[in-house]
């Protein structure tokens, strides 16, 4: 039943060093339902007409394939922008919130957890509960919550209840701990939805799948546009790497696509306030699976610093961490003010304000040695509303 590729995952979870799930023993009975479930439920006709029917009806997919015809002729290539930003909620990840929520009523569970860092997740999760009237925890670190208050009362307009953290440095990492804690306490009805390819096994590999609607509906648009089903080259940025997970997926064995990441430089990479982790990563385990991690020399995972809040992760999806050292991405660390300039230029070029996280994938046209005339399809992973406090201050700059 599972498709093994080369770079897609084993029957234990890895992506060659990387992956696992290393969880406490208390879980073990959980990940395991999971583990034995999801491709069962993701392969059932069943699930699969509910899943479509809500990512074209709920979430307004497909999203657009936008030829980009004025930065096509700036960077001398065939410039797509893949509009995951136009889905409702704002981003990519609704498609993902919608997707396992739907596994979670399979296997009968009734109570849906989840963590935020900035909010995206905990609000496409929210709202995911609202529609299928299920309740819902979301974990927040209080500084998180305190520095993004929009989404906190979005989420709780949407009726989740918002619990703030207050261990640790009271942000994303610490959110997860909590989440996990609650999972540990009531494993038999609550379902733990994770936000990225990150986490215990399955949950990578889950998350990738039910992103992997975003590649293959470039398949088809390409086909449409350019006569043929593929890229020359794949660009996305990775937090914990689902928008990037979902851009690559049907193209993940096919040399004939560059993958190009981009990551969080931050203020630069030695600048020791970044959220580079494929460039400054160490192998570790983080949220249950071994993977690259940003930690110092203790093993102390490091608090990540980016002007986006939705890439400042210490961690890096098992299938990104394999992909990079086996070279069959190229990954680019953008800094905070490459992304800004990605974000303006965009602005005013195109007229789509994109989310700061997605900037981060524009940053990396101007450093990128694309082949004149490449096809290049860029993932524009959400919109830029919940940034335009950022935007109004650096305007001046523009
Ligand atoms: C959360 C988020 C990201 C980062 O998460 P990935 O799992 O790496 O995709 C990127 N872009 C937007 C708009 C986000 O909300």
């Amino acid at each position: 039943m599972t498709t093994r590729t080369r770079f897609g995952v084993d029957e234990n979870g890895y992506y060659g060093y990387f992956g696992g799930a290393y969880i406490p023993e208390i879980l073990h009975k959980c990940v395991k339902e999971l583990q034995e479930s999801y491709l069962k439920i993701m392969e059932s006709a069943e699930f699969r007409k509910e899943f479509a029917m809500l990512l074209a009806d709920f979430a307004g997919r497909p999203s657009p394939l936008f030829f980009a015809e004025r930065m096509s002729r700036k960077y001398e290539c065939r410039l797509y922008l893949k509009r995951e930003d136009l889905n409702h909620t704002g981003a990519h990840k609704i498609n993902n919130a919608i997707g396992q929520i739907l596994i979670a009523r399979k296997m009968g569970k009734t109570r849906i957890i989840a963590e935020t860092g900035a909010g995206q997740h905990g609000v496409a999760t929210a709202t995911v509960c609202a529609l299928m009237g299920m309740p819902c925890v979301v974990y927040m670190g209080k500084t998180d919550v305190e520095r993004q208050q929009p989404n906190v009362k979005r989420m709780q307009m949407l009726g989740a209840e918002v619990v703030p953290v207050t261990s640790g440095n009271m942000t994303l990492k610490d959110a997860t701990n909590e989440a996990i804690r609650d999972w540990c306490c009531h494993p038999s009805d609550t379902f733990y939805v994770i936000g990225s390819t990150v986490g215990p096994h399955p949950y990578p590999d889950m998350v990738a799948r039910l992103q992997s609607v975003i590649s293959s509906e470039i398949k088809s648009q390409l086909l449409a546009k350019e006569g043929r089903d593929y890229p020359d080259y794949l660009i996305a940025c990775v937090g914990g790497g689902s928008n990037a997970a979902g851009t690559i997926y049907h193209y993940i064995d096919d040399e004939r696509v560059k993958i190009i990441l981009a990551e969080a430089g931050g203020e630069g990479i030695l600048s020791g306030r970044s959220a580079a982790t494929i460039h400054l990563g160490k192998a570790g385990i983080i949220h249950g699976a071994r993977t690259l991690v940003i930690q110092d020399e203790n093993g102390q995972i490091e608090e990540p610093y980016s002007i986006s809040a939705g890439l400042d992760y210490p961690g890096i999806g098992p299938m990104h961490a394999n992909l990079a050292v086996r070279h069959r991405a190229e990954v680019y660390a953008v800094t905070d003010s490459e992304a800004l300039d990605g974000a303006f230029e965009l602005t005013r070029t195109e007229g789509i304000i994109p989310a700061l996280e997605s900037a981060h994938a524009l940053g990396v046209l101007k450093k990128a040695n694309l082949k004149p005339d490449s096809v290049v399809v860029l993932t524009v992973s959400g919109r830029g509303d919940k940034d335009m406090d950022t935007y109004i201050r650096e305007m001046n700059n523009y």
